[in-house]
């Protein structure tokens, strides 16, 4: 039996889908509360092991932490603080960020009735503490809560109410762990309060599930931090308390916090410590690597998540001949779709073309096999390409055309060379989004599979060619934020130099965290959380919760 730690007994009383979602997906992200929060219980931590003393007078004499598990109860726990009282008791101590209740009532926890002056769930956690001691031999009758919010000290005695709440809490979390996700909770205000709520996506789903009509806004739109790029050549990157810091010949350029980070682009001869890789992943913080021409050469990401049932379905369902299909047709239409809506807004192409790519739309969605799709993608990319310079302000410089058609590897003229930037860039992003959500960012449904080709950031990807790459690539030359004085042209390629480079990744970024409104849900998202819904969605679907996967579209 693998064990279960004591603090996911507070998240299961708070919301069972929570504990699924933390627990048994393994798909806990760190925010920058939870950073926060890590970094304040060490910093507790070292304080109390350096000075042997309590840092607050509720912690008594000689308060020290234990590592305790039972094999029988099937939990485990660190015990923040641990307090000998009366020359025999061992009590456990938690600290709570938030106030406590205003007491006068009891809770009642299934059929059991707790006292109102701490959170039940704060009170099931530190019983789970108090047994945990007791199953290692000490005696452990009583604990404490202590509320940062009110500065309030809670004596908690371990009743045999509690007890019995506590062992009914223990025997749900074993339950749950060989169980489907929980549905959401609806229009709870709890909801709002959730630290994984836009991983839960509670009223989405009730949505798409027809349970609930109603969509509050609960999902941040952007995310919480930012993607830094270090392009300077002999860069070193490393680590100092909770902040990342770049040098460069000796000399100090920049510290930023970590938690204010999301991913980090290391491009050329750039090094990065080995302390500082740890702590990013520990973060949740993805690093990909760059060639100086912009070829994604690897990406590193924390452990898939824990969630191996999800990952088995992507394996099974992504075999199976018509899921696979029923996926690509939707991919593969909202693609044409959004390139049509690009053409038809910035460009002008013949309507004969819209026309065509209307039908191809409309076929991609009957499409018979696999092949047909793919074969109806490649016409309508062709159309696309074929046209896209119709949406370039000036396609023709000093005589000199700045794209010729679709050419890559190596891409032979500015617009392709931004083409072929923007799509390694959302490749790196989805591949990120899939590994987020714990499905295998290689295993894909569409893309035919060769080895450590990310197939299914590939397939994912499809739909936000056209509004994310495209569209910089556009923006960038039309507003003249790039001019042919930022490329460089080598035998047969093209490219950007390097403050090119930095200029085209700002207006990427900036693009990334531009909002716009959700066609099914009605609020505006970045197109970053967008690309992680996409993932989320797709999980969800591959899990069983949703009935099927409806790619973005663009109206
Ligand atoms: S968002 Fe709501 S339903 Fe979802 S896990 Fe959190 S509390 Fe539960």
């Amino acid at each position: 039996m693998s064990w279960i730690p004591v603090r996911m007994l507070n998240e299961i009383q708070y919301c069972e889908r929570l504990y699924h979602i933390m627990h048994v997906q393994g798909l806990f992200e760190e925010s920058a509360d939870t950073v926060e929060g890590a970094a304040q219980h060490k910093r507790a931590e070292t304080h109390l092991r350096k000075s042997k003393a309590a840092p607050e007078e509720m912690w008594g004499d000689a308060p020290f932490s234990l590592q305790l598990g039972d094999p029988v109860l099937g939990i485990t726990g660190k015990l923040d603080a641990v307090c000998l009282e009366e020359g025999k008791q061992w009590i456990p101590v938690e600290g709570k960020h938030s106030a406590s209740p205003e007491g006068g009532q009891m809770f009642n926890v299934g059929v059991y009735s707790l006292d109102g002056s701490a959170w039940p769930n704060d009170q099931i956690q530190l019983c789970a503490q108090g047994l945990l001691l007791r199953a290692n031999g000490y005696e452990s009758d009583y604990g404490y809560l202590y509320y940062r919010g009110n500065k309030k000290k809670v004596r908690i005695p371990f009743s045999q109410e509690l007890i019995a709440a506590t062992h009914a809490c223990i025997q749900k979390a074993h339950q749950l762990r060989e169980a489907e996700i929980p549905p959401p909770l609806q229009e709870s205000k709890k909801c709002f309060r959730c630290s994984l709520n836009y991983v839960c996506m509670p009223d989405e789903t009730n949505y798409m599930l027809g349970l609930s009509a109603n969509i509050r806004k609960i999902v941040p739109s952007r995310p919480d931090g930012g993607v830094l790029y270090v392009t300077e050549q002999g860069a070193k990157l490393g680590r100092s308390g909770e902040s990342l810091t770049i040098t460069c010949r000796g000399e100090k350029i920049d510290e930023i916090p970590i938690k204010d980070l999301i991913h980090v682009s290391l491009m050329g001869h750039v090094q990065c410590s080995t302390q500082l890789l740890h702590t990013l992943m520990n973060c949740g913080v993805h690093v990909s690597y760059l060639t100086t021409h912009g070829t994604l050469t690897g990406i590193m990401t924390p452990p898939l998540s824990k969630n191996i049932r999800t990952r088995a379905k992507q394996f099974i369902k992504f075999q199976h001949a018509e899921i696979a299909l029923g996926i690509a047709r939707r991919v593969v239409y909202a693609k044409i779709s959004n390139q049509r809506t690009m053409l038809r807004r910035n460009g002008s192409p013949d309507k004969a073309v819209l026309k065509e790519l209307k039908e191809l739309r409309d076929r991609a969605w009957e499409a018979p096999s696999l092949e047909i799709v793919r074969g109806i993608e490649g016409r309508a990319a062709q159309l696309y390409m074929q046209f896209f310079p119709t949406m370039l302000k000036h396609p023709v410089v000093d005589g000199m055309a700045i794209m010729n058609g679709r050419n890559r590897r190596p891409p032979k003229d500015p617009v392709n060379a931004l083409l072929s930037l923007g799509y390694t860039l959302l490749s790196r992003d989805v591949y990120s989004a899939c590994a987020n959500v714990g499905l295998d960012p290689l295993f894909g449904f569409f893309h035919t599979m060769e080895p450590g080709r990310p197939a299914l950031a590939l397939d994912l990807m499809e739909p936000f060619r056209a509004l994310i790459a495209d569209s910089v690539a556009i923006r960038t030359l039309n507003t003249e934020e790039l001019t042919l004085g930022d490329f460089y042209w080598g035998k047969d390629s093209c490219y950007l130099k390097k403050a090119g480079r930095q200029t085209y990744f700002a207006a990427y970024e900036r693009r990334m965290n531009e909002t716009l409104t959700h066609p099914q849900f009605g609020y505006k998202l970045s197109y970053r959380r967008m690309l992680e819904l996409e993932a989320r969605f797709l999980a969800r679907y591959l899990d069983g919760e949703l009935v099927e996967y409806t790619p973005l579209m663009t109206r």
